[in-house]
């Protein structure tokens, strides 16, 4: 299936110069939503994963299906203050200043493998924070699943050493 052809690339938003990849296109088409799903579910079999994590929002859309086909557990990355329970968080830069991340503390047990989930990998901020929160806890990433990669941001130079899957490509 030709995914690109679900997505829309919407310019100037949110703000000028931006080109943004809306995967909402692709979540209404049952059929392209399913085939984008099976595939990254394929990768995270291979890698062994014992429990998935995703960044809220879209990592929940991408990461909740692959977890639910594998019947493994999923693990909310959110943003500060909204887990009600014992969290660890980590600082990640944004464009203008700073926010956190957070996830519960006992969400991940040493030693599991760790499939990170999200729609896009952009300069690879928001992975790389999550990736701090999985190790300190004492989990290993066994892989890390995108329906989308910026190419041109070179996100993926910012997350050396693992294992990246990505289902399209933008150059
Ligand atoms: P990064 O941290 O890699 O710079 O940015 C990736 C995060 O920002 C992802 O969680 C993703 O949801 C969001 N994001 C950044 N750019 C886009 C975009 O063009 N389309 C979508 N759907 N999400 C984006």
């Amino acid at each position: 299936m030709d995914f690109k052809e679900h997505l829309t690339i919407v310019e100037n938003f949110p703000k000028e110069g931006i080109s943004f990849i809306d995967i909402t296109t692709l979540m209404q088409n049952g059929e392209a939503y399913y085939a984008a799903i099976e595939e990254l579910t394929q990768f995270a079999k291979e890698k062994e994963a014992d429990v998935i994590i995703g960044p809220e929002a879209r990592g929940f859309v991408v990461g909740c299906p692959i977890a639910y086909s594998l019947k493994k557990g999923f693990v909310p990355v959110r943003k500060k203050g909204k887990l009600p329970r014992e969290v660890i968080s980590v600082d990640y830069g944004l464009e203008y200043g700073k926010d956190s991340l957070t996830i519960h503390r006992d969400s991940i047990k040493k030693g599991q493998r760790v499939l990170i989930a999200d729609d896009l990998l952009a300069t690879g901020g928001t992975i790389e924070a999550t990736i701090k929160m999985v190790e300190e806890l004492g989990g290993e990433v066994a892989g890390i699943a995108f329906l989308v990669e910026l190419d041109y941001l070179n996100g993926r130079d910012r997350l050396k050493g693992y294992d990246i899957f990505s289902l399209t490509h933008y150059q």
